[in-house]
């Protein structure tokens, strides 16, 4: 397997994300028709976490360790960390699963993957992690664009009518991803409106977020909420105070897996300051 060393990997940032992500992967699993997902941004879907250099200023440190051993945590939490552990067999935590991997250890046999990754050698990483198992497509091209080629979801014969798109983008451009997040989601919706969308989103300075939420209350779903842990207070443009999940016309009274989790996240994680809420920006009718 192609590992790199991931200081972030298993942050308190990936802990919400890929809490959320498991628990809406258990929810499709509910039912007994088929499924399919887009990762937009995929990453390499496997970080290593423990060198010695990982461990002094690993972020997992901070976030996934701290969680492993606390008693009596929500299901929600450990059915993250049950994921998280199954990709370690030894017993201690070395290795971290990204998002596709996380996405495919829950595929069914007739449930389907598709992962995009712009950069080529992040993108080759994930093939090889893949190779054999024929439910994962790896796409080395833009997520973005993956919404109009790949949706609505249709392979040989099968239609997938539900499913998730999960978009991570990494913000490198700022302020500019979020018009392409809004603009991304809609046309997705249009194209493929069985599907639940989740955006992960970083919380910096919370003021600068509010023309994002306003224009994502404003897509033309059935629902949107949002969830967020904050591990500290957000003042800093530079440093990563905490992060949130929107959701997109989630499954049925999903926030309540979830809603019921995110003060023990910020009870086992948060320094001074932190806070955690779940939020409707579009009850639904
Ligand atoms: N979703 C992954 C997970 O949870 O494990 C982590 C993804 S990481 C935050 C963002 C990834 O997006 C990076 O690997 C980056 O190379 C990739 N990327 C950046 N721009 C992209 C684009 N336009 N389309 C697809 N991937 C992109």
């Amino acid at each position: 397997m192609n590992y790199r060393h991931a200081f972030h990997a298993g942050n308190h940032a990936d802990v919400l994300k890929h809490m959320v992500l498991v628990n809406l992967l258990e929810a499709l699993n509910r039912k007994d028709s088929p499924y399919f997902v887009l990762d937009t941004h995929a990453g390499r879907g496997h970080y290593l976490l423990a060198s010695p250099e990982a461990r002094k200023t690993s972020e997992a440190e901070h976030g996934v360790f701290k969680l492993f051993g606390q008693p009596q945590l929500h299901p929600s939490i450990e059915a993250y960390l049950r994921a998280v552990q199954a990709h370690n067999p030894v017993g201690a935590l070395v290795a971290y699963p990204g998002s596709p991997l996380l996405v495919a250890q829950h595929l069914r046999e007739g449930d389907r993957l598709a992962a995009c990754e712009l950069q080529p050698e992040e993108a080759q990483a994930l093939r090889e992690l893949f190779h054999r198992d024929a439910r994962v497509a790896v796409h080395a091209r833009d997520g973005y664009g993956a919404i109009k080629a790949l949706l609505p979801p249709r392979i040989g014969q099968v239609k997938y009518g539900r499913g998730l798109v999960l978009i991570d983008p990494p913000y490198e451009a700022q302020d500019a991803e979020y018009p392409q997040i809004v603009a991304a989601v809609r046309e997705g919706l249009t194209r493929w409106p069985g599907a639940s969308f989740a955006v992960w989103y970083p919380i910096k300075q919370r003021r600068t977020l509010q023309p994002f939420l306003r224009k994502a209350a404003a897509l033309p779903a059935r629902s949107v909420w949002l969830a967020e842990l904050q591990v500290r207070a957000d003042d800093s443009p530079l440093r990563l105070a905490g992060s949130g999940m929107l959701m997109i016309n989630a499954p049925w009274q999903f926030e309540q897996a979830i809603a019921p989790a995110l003060p023990q996240l910020q009870q086992v994680l948060g320094e001074t300051g932190a806070t955690t809420r779940l939020e409707w920006l579009r009850q639904p009718d």
